[in-house]
């Protein structure tokens, strides 16, 4: 590495490893970012095809000289729209497999003792239930659950008609999405269509590419990540506002250190119950440990965070630090955000990597395969694996005290029960958006802005994140976030309490009345439906479309084709969306305006492109006022 380690994250618990990786010999994401430079410019601006063999073809665009068409004739603006609608494709079908798989654990929590999952929230379960049209009347409670999965798994194939979470949206939403052709039908056939429609010698107007990814998108947000997060609140329970710890110096020295990271709640919770088993615990005492430690990674810690209080380890940027520590017996891992590079770094210390899903193997990993039909039974076999572990630890054990306490579990239920605490229930019915709306209205809060997404190489890890939640509620923004956003923001204190005494005066009296911290965790990346539906409940209520609402959204530091595809659902649902990082686009300036500022007339929400934290809140600030204004409040 050619610079300081306070070039490349803004979290000390991170130098200090960097420290040891280095003297270790470790190599890890910063070492490999370093010398993948300069990164190749066609990829860069989106200029380079491989959807033939005819391929690769580049487009040359820095001079005249040089190709300006691939062999079959595809110019610029073909090229590039095509990469990035697979892209998100690719994001949407992550998210909406995720989905799949909830659901499917859902049906064996109904018909499959065996597998060891129980429904936990039969209220939301009854609710989706009656919404979605399934007879609740005198049915038990497992036939109500079995027909509520069944009904979920059919949204992804069904041969006619639309998703039924798109009625959930504000009648002008889906006005706007008829006019446009981009209602999502099936979340398969909405994916599968991008695929085709990009294949060689098909679909190559740009707008009309962009049409078909967005539709794919929207079947992620109103679709996959929305039956993910609603059928895992009924599965596993709706989250609750929780203290916990966060960052690396959640591991324990004298326990055995047991890193669950990737994305499904359905491994996590099986994995959460195993580590509790009195049998696992015995047998790790009579290894010499004390104990077992369970901690989260990336978005799978955000989901038994923020219903169980397990503490958050790190995020997606330090994942192989986690092993650098010398003191992870075991990372368990399912799907999503993995680096490959974990198996090397695990060689050099004694941590066994253990890969859980036929989705995601990884060669020098130990591959345990997580079987749903039987979940606690498979989890147990995991734990066991690292608590047998424990003894082989080699002397280079290096645990950084840096932690940090916040809040998180803030999902919409909970919320609104905050509000309602503060709210005269004699006058005002409980339950509802209006203390948000109020809040909103009377300007003490200017607006909301959700900071959401990844780490990226390209951005000063968690700077990003940290210093545009830092700027927002200095000016009476309130945040809500998800994903690696949310580590990094619970890491720098602002899900504490005391973080109020960060921000401008209106934002700070109503923490403190409603006893909340400035920035809100709503969980993972498919939570981001959340988002959406107190969006939607806001503009209904307050009898506007979500375009006019005072509100953005915020990904600066994002870096994955989920990323890309929630940016794309956000847009197109309404919202104002900054990127820390430009899309790789920029080589087709038609598709670079389309997405910056043409989409604007079509949905309301459109793109915008800001690297510096500083900058990057000034233009949603304005954004923000700019709505205010139209609204007249
Ligand atoms: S699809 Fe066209 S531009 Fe792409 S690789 Fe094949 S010939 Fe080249
Ligand atoms: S925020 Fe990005 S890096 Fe983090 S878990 Fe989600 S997709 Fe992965």
């Amino acid at each position: 590495m050619s610079c300081d380690f306070e070039c490349l994250s803004c979290d000390a618990a991170n130098y200090k490893l960097m420290e040891k990786a280095r003297n270790e010999k470790i190599e890890t994401v910063w070492d490999r970012a370093e010398a993948m430079q300069p990164q190749c410019g066609f990829g860069e601006m989106g200029l380079c095809c491989t959807n033939c063999a005819m391929g690769p073809c580049r487009i040359v665009k820095v001079s005249e000289d040089g190709p300006k068409k691939g062999i079959c004739g595809a110019d610029e603006d073909t090229i590039a729209s095509r990469n990035l609608a697979r892209s998100i494709a690719a994001g949407s079908s992550a998210h909406s497999d995720h989905g799949r798989d909830i659901a499917h654990a859902l049906y064996h929590a109904a018909k499959n003792p065996e597998s060891g999952y129980k429904v936990k929230n039969h209220k939301k379960l009854i609710s989706l239930a009656k919404e979605w049209g399934i007879d609740t009347e005198n049915q038990d409670i497992k036939d109500i659950a079995a027909n509520v999965a069944k009904t979920a798994l059919e949204e992804f194939g069904k041969p006619f008609g639309n998703l039924r979470f798109i009625q959930r949206a504000p009648e002008d939403r889906k006005k706007i999405w008829n006019k446009m052709n981009v209602t999502p039908r099936a979340i398969d056939r909405d994916i599968v269509e991008v695929l085709h429609s990009t294949h060689i010698g098909c679909d190559a107007d740009y707008r009309n590419i962009m049409t078909t990814a967005i539709r794919a998108a929207l079947s992620d947000g109103w679709g996959g990540s929305m039956i993910g997060t609603e059928l895992s609140d009924i599965l596993f329970g709706v989250p609750e506002p929780h203290e916990i710890e966060a960052n690396l110096g959640v591991l324990k020295e004298d326990e055995v250190n047991l890193v669950i990271h990737g994305h499904e709640p359905t491994l996590s919770e099986a994995i959460l119950i195993a580590v509790n088993d009195p049998e696992l615990i015995e047998l790790a005492k009579k290894q010499g440990a004390e104990g077992i430690n369970l901690v989260g990674m990336c978005c799978t810690g955000n989901e038994i965070a923020m219903r169980h209080g397990i503490p958050m380890a790190g995020n997606f940027f330090q994942q192989e630090l986690a092993i650098v520590t010398g003191a992870v017996d075991a990372m368990v891992v399912d799907v999503q955000c993995i680096m490959p590079a974990l198996s090397q770094v695990a060689k050099c210390y004694h941590t066994k990597l253990i890969t859980t899903s036929p989705k995601a193997k990884i060669p020098g990993a130990i591959h345990m395969q997580f079987n749903e039909e039987e979940a606690i039974e498979s989890a147990k076999r995991i734990v066991k694996e690292a608590v047998m572990n424990f003894k082989n630890r080699q002397g280079n054990i290096f645990i950084p005290q840096e932690k940090s306490k916040g809040f998180v579990g803030y999902s919409n239920e909970a919320i609104i029960n905050a509000l309602d605490k503060v709210t005269n229930s004699t006058a005002h019915p409980s339950g509802t958006v209006k203390p948000l709306a109020d809040a909103i209205k009377s300007g003490v809060l200017r607006g909301a802005v959700a900071i959401v997404g990844c780490n990226n190489h390209k951005v000063l890890h968690d700077k990003g994140h940290v210093e545009l939640a830092k700027e927002l509620i200095k000016n009476d923004v309130l945040v809500v976030t998800t994903g690696c956003g949310a580590y990094a923001c619970i890491k720098a204190g602002l899900m504490s309490k005391e973080a109020r005494g960060l921000c401008g005066k209106g934002l700070a009296t109503v923490c403190e009345l409603v006893n909340i911290p400035p920035v809100l965790h709503m969980g993972s990346c498919v939570d981001i439906s959340r988002i959406l539906l107190l969006l939607s409940e806001l503009a209904k209520f307050m009898n506007v479309d979500i375009k006019d609402l005072p509100v953005a959204g915020a990904a600066p530091e994002w870096m994955s084709e989920k990323a890309l595809s929630i940016g794309t659902y956000v847009v197109a649902s309404g919202v104002y969306t900054m990127l820390g990082v430009a899309p790789q686009v920029t080589g087709s300036d038609n598709l670079t305006r389309f997405l910056t500022n043409d989409v604007k007339d079509i949905y309301g929400g459109y793109f915008d492109i800001e690297s510096d934290p500083k900058e990057a809140a000034k233009k949603i600030i304005s954004c923000i006022e700019e709505k205010r204004k139209i609204l007249s409040i």
